[in-house]
């Protein structure tokens, strides 16, 4: 029997969840949920002065809101230094480590003078076989690997292959610092190890600590796992991503309107491919993700890729998905106070009524909310200038005839409007825009809008009539 997969997602809460983590949880998940394994969460917070509480929230959130979810409890790293310490313990006890008593006087000048000899170890492992009775009272040491000497230290990476680094440039690492407090290279090991982790799957910015903690897991007589190491993600000119570029926290995302679906669709394409296949459901994307199909070359950042995807996604979407949506992402619109002040059963009805339309245009749900507008809008409405532009004295009797031909609709159905202001235009020997758009402005205060029929139908006679009468300068 194989063991079950385990990978996990290892965050430092330094900052919000970036697009980069987002993609390596992402990947992380897939890859477990695909072989019936598990993906636990393991948050980073050694470094205590640039860890915070709104990170962790922020990280949490993001993935929630991705809809990636962890198995287990989150694991937070800070509260297994004790265990930490105890496998530096163990290790010096082994004779596999050892007390470093150098000062940071005597580490920088190790430093500088291999800088300036050009050797890639910078440490000359003074204290590695020195008598510890030499060591000076006061002071506190470090614990270092005894890292071996000669030969390699080899990963076979399932994304970047055979990777190997001689070991005569590899320093003997620290464990344990002076304040007995883990390094992260030590930390990350033991708990790998204790989390039963069989995967590691990170960005490639980890690939030089993967051979460090080799060595570690070597010494400690431990196996190492699976290692993968996925390319960052650079912005469109190649060059490092940047905000502009989408370099922004997942919450960014969600505050521009786009669907956790979409995110989803899009961030699995970073980097990972299936033919040109460039639509997946969670579902497909869980059977197909694999490790050796990653490339091997930094992914490129394209916003209009994702706008795209996201547009195909609210068109694909259900209306009620979408109208929940919709109300989820008015905390992030221009006009949502105004709207939500305006959510009854009324308007909620209208609004899934007015979905089918809205969604065909719309590549955010920003673009949603900002197209249906025409629903919750006061009268007499406020019209775009390019729309106040189209309603000349000519248009605006026009469209008082027409609020006259249009009361004695029966139904007020779409179709039955649609063929009342063609009859309306046909007797006036005009052409059917020349009606529909003064109409669409009266109506929608702009010069585009979903099909102006179904927004008769969507808003209702009443309010249609009022509108056309506030253009028409009419009294109802
Ligand atoms: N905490 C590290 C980071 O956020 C990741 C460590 C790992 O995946 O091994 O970059």
């Amino acid at each position: 029997m194989t063991a079950p997969i385990v990978t996990r997602f290892a965050p430092s809460p330094t900052g919000f969840l970036h697009i980069g983590g987002a993609r390596t949880a992402l990947f992380n998940w897939l890859y477990a949920r695909g072989r019936g394994g598990k993906m636990l969460l393991r948050i980073e917070d050694t470094d205590r002065e640039r860890s915070t509480e709104p990170a962790i929230g922020a990280i949490l959130d993001g993935l929630k809101w991705l809809g990636i979810e962890w198995d287990g409890e989150t694991v937070y790293q800070f509260a297994r230094a004790p265990r930490h310490r105890e496998v530096a313990e163990q290790l010096l006890a082994a004779g596999k480590a050892y007390r470093c008593y150098a000062t940071a006087e005597e580490l920088t000048q190790m430093r500088e003078q291999a800088r300036a000899e050009g050797r890639a170890k910078l440490y000359d492992g003074r204290w590695r076989d020195r008598d510890p009775s030499e060591a000076p009272a006061s002071m506190k040491p470090t614990i270092r690997l005894k890292a071996p000497l000669t030969g390699e230290t080899v990963i076979e990476d399932q994304v970047q292959g055979r990777v190997v680094w001689q070991n005569e440039n590899l320093d003997d690492l620290v464990l344990l610092r002076s304040d007995g407090n883990p390094t992260y290279m030590l930390a990350v090991v033991v708990d790998d190890h204790d989390m039963g982790v069989t995967h590691v799957i990170r960005g490639d910015d980890h690939l030089i600590n993967a051979a460090r903690q080799k060595q570690i897991y070597d010494a400690l007589g431990w196996d190492t796992p699976s290692m993968s190491h996925i390319p960052l993600i650079h912005g469109p000119d190649g060059s490092k991503l940047s905000k502009r570029h989408g370099a922004l926290g997942v919450d960014a995302y969600r505050a521009r309107g786009y669907l956790p679906a979409a995110v989803r669709n899009y961030l699995v394409r970073l980097g990972w491919s299936h033919g040109d296949q460039e639509i997946f459901s969670t579902q497909e994307m869980i059977e197909l993700f694999d490790l050796p199909a990653i490339g091997r070359s930094a992914a490129r950042f394209d916003f209009a890729k994702l706008e795209n995807l996201n547009g195909h996604y609210i068109r694909s979407s259900d209306d009620e998905t979408l109208a929940a949506a919709f109300e989820d992402v008015l905390d992030y619109s221009p006009a949502g106070d105004a709207i939500k002040a305006k959510l009854t059963p009324t308007t909620r009805a209208q609004l899934l009524l007015a979905m089918p339309g809205l969604k065909e245009r719309a590549k955010t749900l920003l673009e949603l909310v900002d197209s249906a507008g025409y629903l919750f809008a006061d009268r007499p409405l406020a019209l775009e200038p390019k729309a106040a532009a189209i309603l000349t004295p000519e248009t605006r009797q026009l469209l008082g005839r027409l609020k006259e031909a249009l009361a004695a609709v029966e139904p007020w159905t779409a179709e039955a409007t649609e063929a009342a202001v063609r009859t309306f235009a046909e007797q006036r020997e005009l052409k059917l825009g020349a009606i529909a758009q003064p109409l669409r402005v009266a109506l929608t205060g702009r010069t585009t809008s979903p099909g102006i029929f179904d927004v008769l139908a969507v808003i209702g006679r009443s309010e249609c009539l009022e509108r056309l009468a506030d253009q028409a300068q009419l009294k109802v």
